[in-house]
Protein backbone atom coordinates (compact mmCIF):
# COMPACT_ATOMS: atom_id res chain seq x y z
CA UNK A 1 0.00 0.00 0.00
CA UNK A 2 1.44 3.57 -0.92
CA UNK A 3 0.71 5.74 2.37
CA UNK A 4 0.92 8.68 0.35
CA UNK A 5 3.90 10.41 2.35
CA UNK A 6 6.24 11.29 -0.40
CA UNK A 7 7.25 14.29 -0.57
CA UNK A 8 5.90 15.37 3.02
CA UNK A 9 7.82 16.99 5.82
CA UNK A 10 8.10 15.11 8.97
CA UNK A 11 9.13 16.28 12.45
CA UNK A 12 10.25 13.75 14.38
CA UNK A 13 11.64 14.29 18.14
CA UNK A 14 13.79 12.70 20.04
CA UNK A 15 14.98 10.28 17.33
CA UNK A 16 18.32 9.39 17.55
CA UNK A 17 17.06 5.56 19.02
CA UNK A 18 14.23 3.89 20.11
CA UNK A 19 10.93 4.56 19.44
CA UNK A 20 11.52 7.82 17.88
CA UNK A 21 13.98 6.69 15.53
CA UNK A 22 11.41 3.89 14.29
CA UNK A 23 8.86 6.47 13.60
CA UNK A 24 11.64 8.22 11.29
CA UNK A 25 13.12 5.43 9.51
CA UNK A 26 9.60 4.10 8.67
CA UNK A 27 8.32 7.79 7.44
CA UNK A 28 11.68 8.27 5.59
CA UNK A 29 11.11 4.71 3.86
CA UNK A 30 7.51 5.88 2.89
CA UNK A 31 9.15 8.70 1.13
CA UNK A 32 8.63 11.55 3.90
CA UNK A 33 11.52 14.02 4.09
CA UNK A 34 12.57 14.35 8.06
CA UNK A 35 14.01 16.41 10.75
CA UNK A 36 15.12 14.43 13.60
CA UNK A 37 16.02 15.38 16.92
CA UNK A 38 17.67 14.62 19.93
CA UNK A 39 20.57 16.27 22.53
CA UNK A 40 23.57 13.99 21.76
CA UNK A 41 24.60 15.06 18.33
CA UNK A 42 26.93 12.26 17.81
CA UNK A 43 24.41 9.48 17.34
CA UNK A 44 21.47 11.80 15.73
CA UNK A 45 24.05 12.00 13.21
CA UNK A 46 24.80 8.19 13.07
CA UNK A 47 21.26 7.92 12.39
CA UNK A 48 20.59 10.47 10.21
CA UNK A 49 23.55 8.69 7.85
CA UNK A 50 21.69 5.59 8.46
CA UNK A 51 18.40 6.42 7.21
CA UNK A 52 19.71 8.43 4.35
CA UNK A 53 21.53 5.45 3.66
CA UNK A 54 18.10 3.55 3.82
CA UNK A 55 16.04 5.63 1.89
CA UNK A 56 18.68 7.78 -0.37
CA UNK A 57 15.47 9.85 -1.98
CA UNK A 58 14.72 11.33 1.00
CA UNK A 59 16.24 14.81 2.60
CA UNK A 60 16.98 13.95 6.19
CA UNK A 61 17.96 16.89 8.83
CA UNK A 62 19.66 16.26 12.07
CA UNK A 63 18.96 18.88 14.82
CA UNK A 64 20.96 18.70 18.02
CA UNK A 65 19.49 20.00 20.82
CA UNK A 66 16.52 19.24 24.16
CA UNK A 67 13.44 19.43 22.90
CA UNK A 68 11.50 20.10 25.99
CA UNK A 69 13.70 23.78 26.11
CA UNK A 70 11.88 26.77 23.78
CA UNK A 71 15.33 26.92 22.51
CA UNK A 72 15.32 22.94 21.36
CA UNK A 73 11.96 23.47 19.87
CA UNK A 74 12.88 26.46 17.64
CA UNK A 75 15.22 24.93 16.14
CA UNK A 76 13.50 22.18 15.37
CA UNK A 77 10.38 23.89 14.01
CA UNK A 78 12.79 25.83 11.42
CA UNK A 79 14.59 23.16 10.14
CA UNK A 80 12.35 22.29 8.24
CA UNK A 81 10.39 24.25 4.80
CA UNK A 82 7.15 23.22 6.55
CA UNK A 83 5.55 20.36 9.42
CA UNK A 84 3.01 18.23 7.87
CA UNK A 85 3.62 15.40 9.98
CA UNK A 86 4.37 15.97 13.83
CA UNK A 87 5.95 12.97 15.98
CA UNK A 88 5.88 14.43 19.58
CA UNK A 89 8.26 12.35 21.47
CA UNK A 90 11.06 13.04 24.41
CA UNK A 91 12.54 10.54 27.72
CA UNK A 92 10.36 9.55 29.79
CA UNK A 93 10.04 10.74 33.60
CA UNK A 94 12.44 8.60 36.27
CA UNK A 95 10.39 6.00 37.78
CA UNK A 96 10.30 6.43 41.75
CA UNK A 97 8.35 6.67 44.81
CA UNK A 98 6.05 9.69 45.36
CA UNK A 99 6.60 10.46 48.31
CA UNK A 100 10.04 11.29 47.09
CA UNK A 101 9.30 13.84 44.48
CA UNK A 102 9.43 17.41 44.75
CA UNK A 103 7.52 20.02 42.75
CA UNK A 104 10.52 20.36 40.97
CA UNK A 105 10.45 16.68 39.85
CA UNK A 106 6.63 17.15 38.51
CA UNK A 107 7.63 20.04 36.77
CA UNK A 108 10.33 18.59 34.83
CA UNK A 109 7.78 15.67 34.22
CA UNK A 110 4.49 18.17 33.00
CA UNK A 111 7.17 20.45 31.11
CA UNK A 112 8.84 17.08 28.96
CA UNK A 113 5.24 14.99 28.03
CA UNK A 114 2.83 17.62 28.45
CA UNK A 115 3.95 21.38 27.29
CA UNK A 116 6.38 20.44 24.92
CA UNK A 117 3.85 18.46 22.97
CA UNK A 118 1.18 20.84 23.49
CA UNK A 119 3.73 24.00 22.66
CA UNK A 120 4.58 22.05 19.50
CA UNK A 121 1.40 20.92 18.28
CA UNK A 122 0.49 24.78 18.87
CA UNK A 123 3.17 26.05 16.48
CA UNK A 124 2.26 23.59 13.52
CA UNK A 125 -1.41 22.52 13.80
CA UNK A 126 -2.99 25.87 11.81
CA UNK A 127 -1.10 25.58 8.85
CA UNK A 128 -1.80 22.18 8.41
CA UNK A 129 -4.90 22.81 8.62
CA UNK A 130 -4.79 25.82 6.02
CA UNK A 131 -2.80 23.55 3.60
CA UNK A 132 -5.41 20.78 4.21
CA UNK A 133 -3.19 18.18 5.84
CA UNK A 134 -1.60 17.00 8.83
CA UNK A 135 -0.73 14.18 11.28
CA UNK A 136 0.31 14.48 14.61
CA UNK A 137 1.21 11.14 16.39
CA UNK A 138 2.41 11.53 19.76
CA UNK A 139 4.49 8.97 21.33
CA UNK A 140 2.59 8.44 25.33
CA UNK A 141 2.69 4.81 26.93
CA UNK A 142 0.10 2.18 27.85
CA UNK A 143 0.57 3.99 31.45
CA UNK A 144 -2.22 6.26 30.28
CA UNK A 145 -4.51 3.11 30.28
CA UNK A 146 -3.00 1.08 33.08
CA UNK A 147 -1.02 2.98 35.15
CA UNK A 148 2.57 1.57 36.45
CA UNK A 149 2.88 2.40 39.72
CA UNK A 150 6.48 3.44 40.17
CA UNK A 151 5.96 5.65 36.89
CA UNK A 152 4.02 7.88 38.54
CA UNK A 153 5.53 10.88 36.83
CA UNK A 154 4.75 9.86 33.46
CA UNK A 155 1.15 8.05 34.61
CA UNK A 156 0.24 11.74 35.43
CA UNK A 157 2.02 14.13 33.04
CA UNK A 158 1.13 11.92 30.36
CA UNK A 159 -2.74 11.39 30.84
CA UNK A 160 -2.68 15.72 31.11
CA UNK A 161 -1.53 15.15 27.31
CA UNK A 162 -4.02 12.84 26.40
CA UNK A 163 -7.19 14.87 27.78
CA UNK A 164 -5.93 17.95 25.91
CA UNK A 165 -5.58 15.78 22.58
CA UNK A 166 -9.23 14.46 23.26
CA UNK A 167 -10.15 18.08 23.15
CA UNK A 168 -8.53 19.68 20.58
CA UNK A 169 -8.41 16.79 17.79
CA UNK A 170 -12.06 17.44 17.90
CA UNK A 171 -12.09 21.20 17.17
CA UNK A 172 -14.10 21.38 13.46
CA UNK A 173 -11.14 23.95 12.42
CA UNK A 174 -8.90 21.14 12.33
CA UNK A 175 -10.67 18.06 12.29
CA UNK A 176 -12.59 19.38 8.86
CA UNK A 177 -9.43 20.21 7.22
CA UNK A 178 -7.82 16.41 7.44
CA UNK A 179 -5.43 17.34 10.37
CA UNK A 180 -5.78 14.02 12.46
CA UNK A 181 -4.01 13.84 16.31
CA UNK A 182 -3.90 10.81 18.03
CA UNK A 183 -2.02 9.36 20.63
CA UNK A 184 0.36 6.18 19.99
CA UNK A 185 0.56 4.29 23.57
CA UNK A 186 3.61 2.22 23.24
CA UNK A 187 3.58 -1.33 25.39
CA UNK A 188 7.18 -2.87 26.13
CA UNK A 189 9.71 -1.77 23.36
CA UNK A 190 12.82 -3.74 23.43
CA UNK A 191 14.58 0.01 23.62
CA UNK A 192 17.57 2.06 26.04
CA UNK A 193 14.58 2.96 27.88
CA UNK A 194 13.22 -0.51 28.39
CA UNK A 195 16.82 -2.26 28.75
CA UNK A 196 17.58 0.72 32.20
CA UNK A 197 14.64 0.02 33.55
CA UNK A 198 15.42 -3.54 33.83
CA UNK A 199 19.05 -2.80 35.35
CA UNK A 200 17.40 -0.70 38.09
CA UNK A 201 15.02 -3.07 38.90
CA UNK A 202 17.39 -5.61 38.69
CA UNK A 203 19.56 -4.44 41.39
CA UNK A 204 16.62 -3.14 43.86
CA UNK A 205 15.33 -6.49 43.74
CA UNK A 206 18.85 -8.63 43.99
CA UNK A 207 17.85 -10.32 40.79
CA UNK A 208 19.32 -10.78 37.20
CA UNK A 209 18.93 -7.88 34.20
CA UNK A 210 17.87 -11.48 32.13
CA UNK A 211 15.49 -12.72 35.07
CA UNK A 212 13.63 -9.07 34.71
CA UNK A 213 13.40 -9.40 31.03
CA UNK A 214 11.91 -13.36 31.26
CA UNK A 215 9.25 -12.08 34.31
CA UNK A 216 7.87 -9.24 32.16
CA UNK A 217 8.05 -10.93 28.62
CA UNK A 218 5.85 -14.04 29.80
CA UNK A 219 3.79 -11.42 30.93
CA UNK A 220 2.87 -10.29 27.17
CA UNK A 221 0.35 -12.75 25.32
CA UNK A 222 2.66 -12.07 22.38
CA UNK A 223 5.43 -13.24 24.34
CA UNK A 224 7.68 -11.09 22.98
CA UNK A 225 8.70 -7.16 23.02
CA UNK A 226 8.07 -5.06 20.31
CA UNK A 227 10.36 -3.27 17.86
CA UNK A 228 11.15 0.02 17.33
CA UNK A 229 10.44 -0.90 13.57
CA UNK A 230 6.76 -2.03 13.86
CA UNK A 231 6.15 0.44 16.27
CA UNK A 232 7.59 3.42 13.72
CA UNK A 233 5.52 1.31 10.31
CA UNK A 234 2.05 1.37 12.91
CA UNK A 235 3.11 5.40 12.90
CA UNK A 236 3.64 5.87 9.60
CA UNK A 237 -0.08 4.17 9.14
CA UNK A 238 -1.31 6.81 11.13
CA UNK A 239 0.34 9.44 9.21
CA UNK A 240 -1.07 7.97 5.53
CA UNK A 241 -3.51 9.39 3.39
CA UNK A 242 -5.28 6.26 4.53
CA UNK A 243 -5.70 7.30 8.17
CA UNK A 244 -7.77 10.34 8.08
CA UNK A 245 -10.55 9.73 9.11
CA UNK A 246 -8.78 8.39 12.45
CA UNK A 247 -8.57 11.39 14.89
CA UNK A 248 -7.91 11.94 18.96
CA UNK A 249 -7.78 8.16 19.34
CA UNK A 250 -5.61 6.26 21.48
CA UNK A 251 -3.71 3.44 20.64
CA UNK A 252 -2.39 1.09 22.69
CA UNK A 253 0.61 -1.09 21.19
CA UNK A 254 1.25 -4.07 23.56
CA UNK A 255 1.13 -7.52 22.23
CA UNK A 256 -2.08 -8.02 24.00
CA UNK A 257 -0.62 -7.35 27.56
CA UNK A 258 -3.47 -5.01 28.45
CA UNK A 259 -6.07 -7.82 29.83
CA UNK A 260 -9.74 -5.52 29.04
CA UNK A 261 -11.97 -6.30 26.98
CA UNK A 262 -12.14 -2.24 25.71
P1 LIG B 1 15.16 5.49 24.17
O1 LIG B 1 15.45 4.26 23.42
O2 LIG B 1 15.89 5.78 25.42
O3 LIG B 1 15.35 6.72 23.14
C1 LIG B 1 15.07 8.01 23.56
C2 LIG B 1 15.42 8.97 22.44
O4 LIG B 1 14.95 10.26 22.82
C3 LIG B 1 16.91 9.13 22.21
O5 LIG B 1 17.13 9.40 20.84
C4 LIG B 1 17.25 10.35 23.06
O6 LIG B 1 18.45 10.95 22.63
C5 LIG B 1 16.02 11.20 22.80
N1 LIG B 1 15.72 12.19 23.83
C6 LIG B 1 15.50 11.95 25.14
N2 LIG B 1 15.26 13.09 25.78
C7 LIG B 1 15.30 14.07 24.85
C8 LIG B 1 15.14 15.48 24.90
N3 LIG B 1 14.88 16.12 26.04
N4 LIG B 1 15.25 16.20 23.75
C9 LIG B 1 15.52 15.56 22.59
N5 LIG B 1 15.69 14.23 22.49
C10 LIG B 1 15.59 13.51 23.60
O7 LIG B 1 13.61 5.58 24.60
P2 LIG B 1 12.32 4.89 23.93
O8 LIG B 1 12.15 3.56 24.52
O9 LIG B 1 12.37 5.05 22.46
O10 LIG B 1 11.17 5.79 24.55
C11 LIG B 1 10.61 6.91 23.87
C12 LIG B 1 9.45 7.42 24.72
O11 LIG B 1 8.45 6.37 24.81
C13 LIG B 1 9.84 7.75 26.17
O12 LIG B 1 9.10 8.87 26.61
C14 LIG B 1 9.43 6.52 26.94
O13 LIG B 1 9.15 6.79 28.28
C15 LIG B 1 8.17 6.12 26.17
N6 LIG B 1 7.83 4.70 26.38
C16 LIG B 1 8.67 3.73 25.97
C17 LIG B 1 8.31 2.39 26.20
C18 LIG B 1 9.21 1.25 25.77
O14 LIG B 1 8.86 0.10 26.03
N7 LIG B 1 10.33 1.48 25.15
C19 LIG B 1 7.10 2.09 26.81
C20 LIG B 1 6.26 3.11 27.19
C21 LIG B 1 6.63 4.44 26.96
P3 LIG B 1 19.33 11.88 23.62
O15 LIG B 1 19.39 11.16 24.94
O16 LIG B 1 20.65 12.00 22.95
O17 LIG B 1 18.61 13.19 23.72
Amino acid sequence: MDLGLRGKWALVCAASKGLGRGCAQALAAEGANVVITARGAEALEATAVALRAASPGVTVVAVAGDITTPAGRAAALVAAPQIDILVNNAGGPPPGDFRDWTPEHWHAAVEANMVTPIELIKATVDRMAERGYGRIVNITSSSVKAPIDFLGLSNGARSGLTGFVAGIARQPRLATRNVTINNLLPGSFDTDRLRAGFTSQAAKLGKTVDDMRAAREKTIPAGRFGTAEEFGQFCAFLCSQQAGYYTGQNVLLDGGAYPGTY
